[in-house]
C-alpha cells in the first residue's frame, strides 16, 4: 500500500508525540492542523485515510460538522476523536454518529497503534477485495466504509466474552447470535476459534468464547438473558450463567451489564455490516452471481482440493453468442436483462456445490468439483436445452440467446493448475464457437494445429 496520511487536529499540539510514536511502525505521513479551519483545508486537500480530531477544540463541538464535510468530500477516512472526558453515553453516540472511536486524552499509545492498525488494515482489506483504488466509485467507497467501520467476528466475540465473565466472579458468558452471523460464529467455533483470536493490542481484551456447545454436561445454572439489538435489527442474545447451586434462583444483573449489552450490540451490528460488505464485495451486481475475483478465489482453493484429495473437478465456461447483436438490436437495457436472465438459468440447473461466476461482460464460469469431463458435458448440455426452452424475458420471437460453452478437467495430465484449467477451457469454448455456436465442446475435442506450437502435444 502507498503511504496513508494521518490528519491530527489538536489546538495545543500536546498530542502530537504520541501519534508520531504510534504510527511510526506504519510510516505514515502526519500533518497537524491546530483549528478546525486549517484541519478541513488540509483534509480536503490531502484526503487522509485517518483524522484525530481533539474535542477540546472551540471550533468542534460536534464532530457531525467534520463528518458531514468527510461525506461531502467522498473522504473514506476514519474519524477518531481524542476527548479528556468522553463519558459513555457521549462517546456512544459519537460513534453512531459515524465517528470510528472515542480514546481519551493523553491517549494511550498502544490503543493508538491498535486503531491506526485497524483502519489501514481496513483499506488494505478493501483493495483487496475490490482490486481497484478506493475512491473510484460510491459502489466501492460505501464496501470500504461498512468493511472499515467493521470488525472481524472472532475477537469481537472474545472481547464480548471476556468482559462479561469479568462482570461479577464466576460468571460465564454465553453468546447467540442470528442468521448469518450465527452461522459464521458457529463455522468459527468448529474451525477452532480460538485460534482466531488476535493479539490486537490492549484494547480487545484476550478472552476466550464461552459457548454451550463447548460443554454440553455442564448442569443447568441460573442465568439471566438479554436481547442484543441495534437501530431495531435483532442479531442475537447474550446470556450470563451463574455460579450458583439452585437453578431457579433469579440472579441480579451485575453493575455494568447495560453498558455491556449496548457496546456489544453496536459493534456486533458492525460485524454483520462487515459479512454484508465481504458479500458485496465478493457478488456482481447485475446477476448477484460470484463476480470474477470471489470465482477465482474458489477455483484456487478447489483445484488445490481437487489435487489434495485425487478428486475429478471440471470447469465450464459460457459465452452468449452474437451477444453484441443483442445489445444492438434490442438495447442495452434488454441486454441486461438477458444477462441477468441466463445467470438464473445457470443457478437454476447447477446441483448444490457447484459454483458460478459471472466473470466478464458476458462471460460466465461454472466449477463443477467432483465431477469428470462427462459429467461436465451432460451439465453443459442441460444447460444449453434450458436456455432454449426457459421462458425468457421478452417476448420477441427474434430473441433466442444461446452460448458456447467449454469445458475442461483437471484430471487431464496437461493441466497442472488453475490456470490451466481456465486456458484450456477457454480453448474448448472458442473451438464451440468455431464450430457454430450453440454447442458444447471440452478440451479434449482440440486436435493439435500445426500452426500452434502450444496445440502440438493436445489432447488427443
Ligand atoms: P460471440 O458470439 O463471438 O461471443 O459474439 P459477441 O457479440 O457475444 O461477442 P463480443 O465480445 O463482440 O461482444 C460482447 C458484448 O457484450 C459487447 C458488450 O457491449 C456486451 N456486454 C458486456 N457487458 C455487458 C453488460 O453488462 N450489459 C450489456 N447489456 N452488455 C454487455
Ligand atoms: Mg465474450
Ligand atoms: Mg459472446
Amino acid at each position: 500500500m502507498q503511504t496513508s496520511t494521518i490528519l491530527v487536529i489538536d489546538p495545543d499540539g500536546t498530542e502530537m508525540p504520541r501519534i508520531s510514536a504510534a504510527a511510526r511502525p506504519f510510516g505514515s505521513r502526519i500533518m497537524w492542523a491546530d483549528n478546525i479551519e486549517e484541519g478541513m483545508r488540509l483534509m480536503a486537500e490531502a484526503r487522509p485515510e485517518l483524522i484525530l480530531a481533539s474535542d477540546a477544540l472551540t471550533g468542534l463541538p460536534d464532530p457531525r460538522r467534520l463528518l458531514d464535510d468527510m461525506a461531502r468530500l467522498k473522504l473514506s477516512s476514519q474519524l477518531v476523536v481524542l476527548s479528556s472526558d468522553p463519558g459513555f453515553d457521549r462517546a456512544m453516540e459519537m460513534v453512531t454518529d459515524g465517528v470510528f472511536t472515542v480514546l481519551r486524552k493523553p491517549a494511550d499509545q498502544d490503543r493508538l497503534r491498535g486503531v491506526i492498525r485497524k483502519v489501514l488494515d481496513g483499506l488494505q482489506l478493501m483493495a483487496t477485495l475490490v482490486g481497484r483504488s478506493r475512491d473510484e466509485s460510491e459502489r466501492e467507497l460505501e464496501i470500504y466504509k461498512l468493511l472499515a467501520r467493521s470488525q472481524e467476528l472472532a475477537p469481537l466475540a472474545a472481547a464480548v466474552c471476556a468482559a462479561g465473565d469479568s462482570l461479577a466472579p464466576g460468571i460465564r458468558t454465553r453468546i447467540e447470535l442470528s442468521g448469518e452471523l450465527g452461522e459464521a460464529l458457529a463455522s468459527l467455533r468448529a474451525s477452532g476459534a480460538r485460534d482466531a483470536v488476535r493479539d490486537d493490542g490492549p484494547e480487545e481484551p484476550e478472552g476466550m468464547f464461552s459457548f454451550d456447545a463447548d460443554s454440553p454436561a455442564r448442569p443447568r445454572v441460573p442465568s439471566l438473558t438479554r436481547e442484543l439489538s441495534f437501530r431495531g435489527t435483532v442479531i442475537g442474545t447474550l446470556a450470563l450463567d451463574f455460579p450458583c447451586a439452585d437453578p431457579s434462583s433469579s440472579p441480579e444483573a451485575p453493575e455494568g451489564l447495560d453498558e455491556l449489552v449496548w457496546a456489544a450490540s453496536l459493534h456486533l451490528f458492525r460485524a454483520r455490516q462487515y459479512q454484508e460488505a465481504v458479500r458485496l464485495a465478493s457478488r456482481d451486481p447485475l446477476t448477484s452471481l460470484l463476480n470474477r475475483r470471489a470465482f477465482m478465489e474458489c477455483l484456487d482453493r478447489e483445484f488445490a482440493k481437487a489435487g489434495r484429495h485425487n478428486t475429478p473437478l471440471s470447469l465450464i465456461m459460457l459465452d452468449i453468442d452474437h451477444f453484441k447483436s443483442v445489445n444492438d438490436t434490442f438495447g442495452h437495457q434488454t441486454g441486461d436483462k438477458i444477462l441477468k436472465w441466463v445467470s438464473q438459468v445457470l443457478e437454476g440447473t447447477v446441483r448444490t456445490g457447484d459454483i458460478v461466476g459471472r466473470i466478464g461482460g458476458e462471460e460466465f464460469a461454472i466449477l463443477l468439483p467432483w465431477t469428470g469431463q462427462d459429467q461436465a458435458r451432460n451439465l453443459a448440455e442441460r444447460i444449453r436445452t434450458g436456455l432454449a426452452t426457459a421462458r425468457r424475458p421478452t417476448r420477441s420471437a427474434l430473441l433466442r440467446p444461446t452460448v458456447s460453452q467449454g469445458i475442461s478437467t483437471a484430471e487431464h495430465f496437461l493441466i497442472n493448475s488453475s490456470e490451466d484449467l481456465i486456458y484450456w477451457s477457454d480453448q474448448a469454448m472458442y473451438l464451440a464457437k468455431r464450430e457454430g455456436r450453440d454447442t458444447v465442446r471440452a478440451a479434449s475435442d482440440l486436435r493439435p494445429d500445426p500452426k500452434l506450437e502450444e496445440h502440438r502435444y493436445v489432447f488427443q
